[in-house]
């Protein structure tokens, strides 16, 4: 297998993993394989059959120069804090691209590890798919996000809400080191660890800070603003990631771990799919306040390496942490004018967008399909859109970008490249989910893969991928750890 492994992570201090192997499956086989991001990553794998791409992506046969390790972490799970660590994940190496990009190459479901506590180590070929189709969708509407190369079908059942098929994903991101690694790092390990594993992850990450006078600081602060764009993206697109714990954020900026994550139908700024988030704090619209509330916990994790005196360290992280506000505020507007097609900046404008929002949530609109209505006026999914209070905002809107008969071909250009035409709809992917786990059916599954890698397709556009769900999608629910 054609990796160029360069495993460093190994040479960092022996407290921050454990050494183990994937626990072998029945009967490895291959339901999915990235070409596309296979040949992104320079990997030539013409010579592999597709029985020894399963050995290898289940976990079954080690890769040469791979040298499997867990991951310790800890983190705030919905505001606790916990010991955790690569409960049923496996990080093989670091695979080196021909341009010199570094990938963290991970098999999650191969097995228990020292991490698992009561857990199995596994995970369902349902969930596994899922995180397929959802992250290489995410991919294709232009958000950072960590992505899948293959997913085997383990050939054994494991049990969750009854016996299901077990799969192996195969995951592909930029590191795996979380929020949750610092507070791992901080809270049971020398200040002198934090401090080589810091400068190994501005190394990795952010080389350019090493020269910074604060280096830490510096870091804290490129971490926030990552979150910050983040964020805005997730929101551009309506997507609720449903459990933003700090073991769940990347300090690479991508979106990571895929469980309980939907896009939302019906804007409504409460939502929450996850069965487990009884407050709403990872609601659509409590996002921004919960990565800052993840940020400070990276901070706290930082302080003794941004000044020796306790008191100056929370100044200066406070002083960081102060400007997330304003911040994002900022980029989630010009996002928002993005969409409305508005090149230029005037303060009525948020006046424009926020009774647009109020209109769609009064009216039970569809998020993105109304994005669509305003540059497609002939779309024409829902009556609702010939509502009189739609037709008065409409009117405004139009005055404000400066149209006539016609959208000008400026703004046009601007919305259709940031209001996809596509997402994963939960109720689609739940029926090709059903197919595929069911009936061992990956037709259409694959249909939806194709229509979602081309998410701006405004040429192209197939109503019933576009359609919102019949019903009221209140009882849709999603699950933790399947
Ligand atoms: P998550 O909510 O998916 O981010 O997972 C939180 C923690 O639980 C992580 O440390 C996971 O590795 C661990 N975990 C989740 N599912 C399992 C499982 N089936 N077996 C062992 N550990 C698990
Ligand atoms: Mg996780």
């Amino acid at each position: 297998m054609p990796f160029q492994f360069d495993n460093t992570y190994l040479k960092l201090d022996k407290g921050l993993f454990s050494i183990i192997n994937p626990t072998e499956v029945n009967d490895p086989n291959l339901a999915l394989f990235n070409t596309a991001l296979a040949n992104q990553l320079g990997l030539d794998i013409t010579e592999l059959d597709e029985q020894t791409l399963a050995d290898y992506f289940s976990g079954n046969k080690l890769i040469d120069g791979s040298q499997p390790i867990a991951q310790a972490y800890a983190g705030h799970q919905f505001g606790h804090f916990n010991k955790l660590g690569d409960g049923r994940a496996i990080l093989l190496g670091e695979h080196i691209t021909s341009d010199g990009n570094r990938f963290d190459i991970q098999l999650k479901g191969s097995g228990i590890t020292p991490y698992s506590r009561r857990g199995d180590g596994r995970a369902t070929l349902s969930s596994m798919l899922r995180e397929y189709v959802i992250s290489e969708s995410m991919f294709f509407l232009g958000i950072p996000t960590t992505r899948s190369l293959a997913v085997v079908s383990t050939g054994e059942n494991i049990y969750r809400e009854g016996a299901l098929p077990g799969a192996v994903l195969t995951r592909i991101a930029a590191s795996h080191i979380r929020v949750g690694t610092f507070q791992y790092v901080r809270n049971f390990h020398s200040k002198e660890v934090l401090q080589e594993f810091t400068s190994y992850t501005i190394q990795r990450h952010y080389p350019e800070l090493l020269s910074a006078e604060n280096p830490a600081l510096a870091l804290l602060k490129t971490v926030m603003n990552e979150q910050i764009k983040l964020i805005v993206n997730w929101m551009r697109v309506g997507f609720i990631h449903g459990v933003m714990n700090t073991d769940n954020t990347s300090i690479a900026g991508e979106t990571i771990d895929y469980g309980p994550c939907a896009f939302m139908n019906v804007y409504n700024p409460k939502t929450v799919f996850s069965s487990i988030d009884q407050d709403g704090r990872y609601a659509f619209d409590n996002q921004p306040n919960i990565a800052l509330w993840n940020i400070t916990r990276l901070a706290e994790a930082l302080l003794p390496l941004i000044d020796n005196n306790t008191d100056n360290a929370i100044e200066k992280a406070k002083n960081i942490l102060e400007t997330f506000q304003l911040q994002f505020n900022e980029i989630w507007l010009a996002m928002m004018r993005k969409k409305l097609g508005i090149t230029d900046i005037q303060e009525e404008d948020e006046l424009l967008i926020s009774s647009l929002l109020d209109w769609m949530h009064l009216n039970k609109a569809d998020y993105t399909n109304t994005f669509i209505q305003l540059s497609v006026p002939d779309f024409s999914i829902s009556e609702i859109y010939t509502q009189k209070t739609f037709i008065t905002w409409l009117t405004n809107w139009k005055k404000r970008i400066n149209a006539g008969k016609e959208i000008p071909e400026t703004a046009l250009e601007l919305m259709q490249s940031c209001n996809p035409v596509y997402i994963p709809r939960n109720h689609t992917v739940e029926a090709a989910l059903k197919l595929a786990q069911k009936k061992g059916d990956l037709t259409l599954f694959n249909q939806l893969l194709k229509i979602l890698s081309k998410p701006y397709d405004y040429q192209d556009m197939n109503h019933f991928y576009q359609a919102a769900p019949q019903q009221d999608e209140e009882c849709y629910k999603t699950y933790c750890g399947t």
